[in-house]
């Protein structure tokens, strides 16, 4: 069984949590109780290994092969399979990038990309094939990226991403966000990050003294594509994230069999409501190459968002979006 490290200070260490996360697909199995058949795959399909953390196993449902958090995990062998139009870099990444790390496609925010490590691997992800190894550094390979930054007055945010930002220690993210802090022109610090949620020990006291603890403005963008990810000890790290004067918003992808139904989105909506969330985002899938079976017709996907429209006061209807290689802004869909 699963034991969580506390330190001396009464923490869990997120660390050894994060380094002791499943990367087997028949370990994953095993312990859901699903037996494996013919469309088991290695732990490994396309070059992008399973990984999924121990807190997040704990909230799948046992038995049950089609459960929304395990199908965002699991690989399968339809990933290898090739489809017209799905490709290594569909949001046109290449062309964004200003520097070694930095993004930048919309006015007045850039994206540093600050770590290639994820804590679960996401088998639709649009960066399955970002080229880390060779744009992701150190501070002193951040060093043009920074004065770029600095040298650019039109900027008014940074959004940490990656990768997950978060898998960068605190005293790292710390020194970044004092960097920042000192450019005059930013206002606020964005952080895109799933292990609020997929790994709960992660929001150490730390974490809120350097995210909460400069001039700049806390924004935390989660990912979260399903109500039955917001169970657990997430609930309390959301809470803590929250008290410290951070605001909460969420990003979802719109993705076949796990969330493409009316239900589940005014389910994942409400709870994220409950926790103290508010959705942003409904993203079109990005059609990168290996996520063609998590594809849903923007036709269906704009019927579900009317659909929610009747259902939910408008602070919980997300913003329906695609992103296109040279648009000024996600362009909304419906
Ligand atoms: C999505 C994205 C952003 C953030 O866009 P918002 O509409 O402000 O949430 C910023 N930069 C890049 C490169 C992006 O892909
Ligand atoms: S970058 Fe985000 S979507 Fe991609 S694997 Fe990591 S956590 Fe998942």
């Amino acid at each position: 069984m699963h034991r969580t490290e506390i330190d001396a200070d009464g923490h869990a260490d997120w660390r050894r949590s994060l380094a002791g996360a499943l990367r087997s697909a028949r370990e994953l199995r095993r312990r859901l109780r699903l037996s494996d058949d013919a469309a088991s795959t290695g732990d490994q399909v396309a070059g992008f290994p399973l990984l999924v953390t121990e807190s997040l196993v704990r909230r799948m449902r046992p038995g049950d092969p089609d459960d929304p958090l395990l199908l965002q995990v699991l690989p399968t062998a339809a990933e290898t399979e090739s489809t017209a139009g799905f490709v290594a870099d569909p949001v046109g990444d290449g062309a964004a990038r200003r520097a070694p790390g930095l993004l930048q496609k919309y006015q007045g925010r850039a994206l540093l990309l600050v770590s290639g490590a994820c804590a679960v691997h996401c088998r639709y992800c649009f960066r399955r094939h970002y080229p880390y190894a060779t744009d992701v550094r150190g501070f002193e390979r951040l060093a043009p990226a920074l004065r770029e930054i600095a040298g650019d007055r039109s900027l008014r945010e940074v959004i940490l991403s990656g990768g997950d930002p978060l898998t960068r220690t605190d005293a790292w993210l710390a020194g970044l966000a004092r960097i920042l802090a000192d450019v005059p022109h930013l206002r606020t610090l964005r952080v895109h990050t799933r292990l609020p949620v997929v790994l709960p020990e992660r929001v150490t006291d730390d974490l809120l003294g350097w995210l909460a603890g400069t001039r700049l403005k806390p924004v935390v963008v989660l990912h979260v594509n399903h109500a039955n990810e917001l169970v657990g000890d997430c609930v309390d790290a959301l809470g803590r994230l929250r008290r410290a004067g951070v605001l909460l918003l969420n990003q979802a992808v719109l993705l076949h069999k796990i969330n493409d139904n009316v239900d589940a989105l005014a389910d994942l909506s409400e709870r994220l409501f409950e926790v103290g969330v508010l959705p942003y985002y409904l993203h079109q899938l990005d059609r990168v190459a290996g996520a063609a079976a998590f594809d849903v017709s923007e036709a269906k996907g704009a019927a579900l968002v009317d659909e929610l429209r009747r259902r939910l006061p408008g602070y919980l209807v997300p913003r329906y979006v695609r992103e296109t290689p040279g648009e000024p802004c996600k362009s909304p869909i419906g």
